[in-house]
This record gives structure tokens, C-alpha cells and sequence, in this order.
């Protein structure tokens, strides 16, 4: 299940990148309208969000670890990318991650589950953190040659795997210019760099965790699953459709995780899309007869 561990400064890269930004949304919030924040600022801040998210949720998420659908090969490097540009570590590692919790869910070898240390107040309070983003510090790393080994075989996601720091550094820098060049000033860039770059992938960062913590702690759980992952409505719209987790774990391949009456699934429709322009086939839309075959018997 593992492949060794951690090496020093991964570890410390992995704690910088997740505490560093969070601490730059709090100490921002003051911040008042006008001299440090205005329009550009927020309309990169949507952009890069909407965009890093999608390629997470999309492309790292739905595509390659679950593969819900079929993508041409300039999709599937678009996607690899521009889900990279989510700051969560390299593609290959994201995947084998991502497919050891679905194997192990919420038992002993899941890397993110809340339920680790059981089920009294202080466990949870401990199990919450751990789950959000305490696993992340710990030296464990999958064993991508068991859960990755399709991705592992594909030059081109080596290469991007590989590409991982540049894309970082790409992440971060690409608002700041366009904050400059749009502002024409040196400030415009700052301010851009702080709002579009660390407090973006700040908030990201926690919408993600919170699929693994929340999501697997609070919320409906209308299908029937082996774990106790839970459909959150608060977190929909932020995470594009993956906060209905419960859905999620009770038919992962499927492209729509938002599956019942009102559930908005931004990153299905963006599969939508995909597939009339012809780029991804082989979609795995919802079944009706699957669905309601795993439906608890108590659900109206
Ligand atoms: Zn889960
Ligand atoms: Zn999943």
C-alpha cells in the first residue's frame, strides 16, 4: 500500500503550502475596499478559482482517478494541467490518493478519513483536523504503482507530473501579470498576486478538505454506502458539484455527482459541454434504474 516515505522537504513543502496561504486569507479580511482591492482583482480571483477548480474536480478528480469519461489527448493534458494549477500536489500522487480513500473509506488504510480515531467528541474534533488537512503533514505516500499504474504508463502525464513546481510558480505568477498588465502598475500587480494568487488557492484549498472532512461527517446520506460519506448542499456551488459526496462514494464513476431534483453540478455540466464539442466520449451519466436500486428504502 505504501511506497516509503516522505522525504523532509516534502514535508515541508506540502506545510508551507497549506498553512501559507490560509494564514494570508485571514490576515486579509480587514482589508478594506479601494486601496488594496477592487474589481480586477476579484474578477482574476473568479477566473483562476473557476478554472483550477474545474481542472481538480474535472480532470484529476472525475476524469482520471474515477474515469467518467473518455477525453481526446488535448483534453486530457489540459486537464492534467490546469489541475495541477490547483496546488495539490502532482497529478500521479493526487490519483493514488484519491483511489486508496475510495478503497479503504472511512477504515484502516483510507489516508483522509474524520473516523480515524473514533467516535467520541474529542476523536472527531482530532479526526476532523486529520481528515482537513492533518493527513497531508504525515510521511505516508501511496503506492502509485498499485493505484496508478494507468497514469504511470502515460509519457505525457509523467511529464506533466513531473512539471508540477513549474506550474506552481506559473499559478501564482500568471494573475499577478495579469493584474500589471491590466492595472498597468506595479500595485495592480500585488494586489492581484494577493487576492487572484494566495487567497485563491487559499479558499480552494479548503472547499477541497472539506469534500474529505465535512462531507464525510455532515450532511444527507441518501444512497446506501460502505462509508459514511454525506451529501453537504452549503459547499455545492464552491466545489462545482463535489460536496454531494454521498452520491459520489455510492456510484464513483459516474460523470454527474449532483444526481437528484435542484442538486447543481457545475463540473457535470462542464462534461456536457466537453462531450457536444466532441472532445470527451464514453460519458457515464446517471443510470435511473442503478440509482434507484441504491437508494436507501427510507428516502422520499
Ligand atoms: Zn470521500
Ligand atoms: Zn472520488
Amino acid at each position: 500500500m505504501l511506497a516509503g516515505e516522505k522525504t523532509a522537504t516534502e514535508m515541508w513543502l506540502v506545510k508551507v503550502f497549506a498553512v501559507v496561504p490560509a494564514l494570508a486569507l485571514v490576515a486579509a479580511v480587514p482589508l478594506a475596499w479601494g486601496w488594496g482591492l477592487g474589481w480586477t482583482d476579484i474578477a482574476l480571483a473568479v477566473f483562476f478559482y473557476t478554472l483550477t477548480c474545474l481542472g481538480a474536480t474535472v480532470g484529476f478528480h472525475r476524469y482520471f482517478t474515477h474515469g467518467a469519461f473518455t477525453a481526446n489527448r488535448g483534453l486530457r493534458i489540459a486537464l492534467a494541467v490546469t489541475g495541477s494549477m490547483a496546488m495539490q500536489g502532482p497529478i500521479i500522487g493526487w490519483v493514488a490518493d484519491h483511489r486508496r480513500h475510495h478503497a479503504f473509506a472511512d477504515r484502516e488504510g483510507d489516508p483522509h478519513s474524520p473516523w480515524r480515531y473514533g467516535t467520541s467528541a474529542g476523536a472527531l474534533v482530532k479526526g476532523f483536523w486529520h481528515a482537513h488537512m492533518g493527513w497531508m503533514f504525515g510521511r505516508d505516500k501511496t503506492n502509485a504503482v498499485r493505484f496508478a499504474p494507468d497514469l504511470l504508463a502515460d509519457n505525457d502525464i509523467q511529464r506533466v507530473d513531473r512539471l508540477f513546481p513549474v506550474l506552481t510558480v506559473a499559478t501564482l505568477l500568471l494573475p499577478a501579470v495579469a493584474g500589471g498588465l491590466i492595472s498597468w502598475s506595479w500595485w495592480g500587480a500585488v494586489t492581484a498576486f494577493f487576492w487572484a494568487s494566495l487567497v485563491r488557492v487559499a479558499v480552494l484549498h479548503h472547499v477541497t478538505w472539506s469534500v474529505n472532512s465535512i462531507c464525510h461527517m455532515i450532511g444527507d446520506r441518501p444512497f446506501e454506502a460502505r462509508d459514511k460519506s454525506a451529501n453537504f448542499w452549503p459547499l455545492a456551488i464552491l466545489s462545482m458539484g463535489e460536496s454531494w459526496h454521498n452520491s459520489h462514494h455510492a456510484d464513483p464513476t459516474c460523470a454527474r455527482h449532483g444526481v437528484r431534483r435542484g442538486q447543481i453540478d457545475i463540473s457535470a455540466r462542464l462534461i456536457r459541454v466537453f462531450e457536444l464539442l466532441g472532445w470527451a466520449t464514453k460519458v457515464r451519466w446517471p443510470r435511473p434504474e442503478r440509482l434507484a436500486r441504491k437508494l436507501k428504502a427510507t428516502t422520499p
